[in-house]
């Protein structure tokens, strides 16, 4: 099973992936947690992604469009893989499109995750990383069992995208560029809305659900 996670930032996707993969054995890629590592590595790809991430901006299709088609590529992929933060734009999709025809490949199910920017607001502003595996926090809605330390050990921080001014920018870009997905994969019939201010658990139980009744 292919899955896409779409959604606004802050919606819960991050969050509901790690449960997810773990359900279905899928394979989970975040172009937000590979931007960011290669960010942190300094590498030239990093190097070019962070002027558009810091802005709260997209990162150029071809860069993104280039970093999945090697990712999915991959043998592990083969046993399914979800999709999370990415595609954001048409054109992405698009090229996802391509590249799955050319692999025999295809997208059983985008789940679309629904919360209003008010929301999405308090859940960016309040979110904590995990530096080592990524797992999202929240300083209130889902805060970390001991402050500031990740259930692996590793240290919380805040991403440098977490601060009002950016992440309204990032709901810009959002409903410009991103939401025209919702309308692109339910003219391919495969789009589920799944309602995403439940509690996490709540969430999680209609995906799976939504799911289960897919495959
Ligand atoms: P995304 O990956 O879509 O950007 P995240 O999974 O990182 O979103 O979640 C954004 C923030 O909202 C995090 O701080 C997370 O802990 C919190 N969060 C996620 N799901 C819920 C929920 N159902 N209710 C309240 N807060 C949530
Ligand atoms: P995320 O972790 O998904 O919130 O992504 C963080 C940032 O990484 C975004 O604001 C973009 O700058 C960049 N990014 C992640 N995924 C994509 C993508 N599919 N296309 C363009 N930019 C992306």
């Amino acid at each position: 099973m292919n899955v896409i996670l779409l959604g606004p930032p802050g919606a819960g996707k991050g969050t509901q992936a790690e449960r997810i993969v773990k359900e279905y054995g899928l394979v989970h890629i975040s172009t937000g947690d590979m931007l960011r590592e290669a960010v942190k590595n300094g590498t030239e790809l990093g190097l070019k992604a962070q002027e558009y991430m810091t802005k709260g901006a997209l990162v150029p299709d071809e860069v993104v469009v280039g970093i999945v088609r090697d990712r999915i590529a991959e043998p592990d992929c083969e046993r399914g893989f979800l999709l999370d933060g990415f595609p954001r734009t048409v054109a992405q999709a698009d090229a996802l499109d391509k590249e799955l025809a050319s692999l025999g490949k295809s997208i059983d199910a985008v789940i679309n995750v629904v919360v209003p920017d008010e929301e999405l607001l308090n859940r960016l502003t309040g979110r904590r990383i995990c530096k080592s595996c990524q797992r999202p926090y929240h300083v209130i809605f889902n805060p970390p069992q001991a402050e500031g330390v990740c259930v692996c050990g590793g240290e919380l921080y805040q991403r440098a995208d977490d601060t009002i001014e950016t992440v309204r920018n990032r709901l810009d870009v959002y409903h410009s560029q991103t939401a025209p997905l919702i309308d692109y994969y339910n003219n391919k019939g495969i789009l589920i809305d799944i309602d995403g201010t439940g509690s996490v658990d709540a969430v999680f139980e209609d995906i799976s659900e939504a799911l289960k009744a897919r495959v």
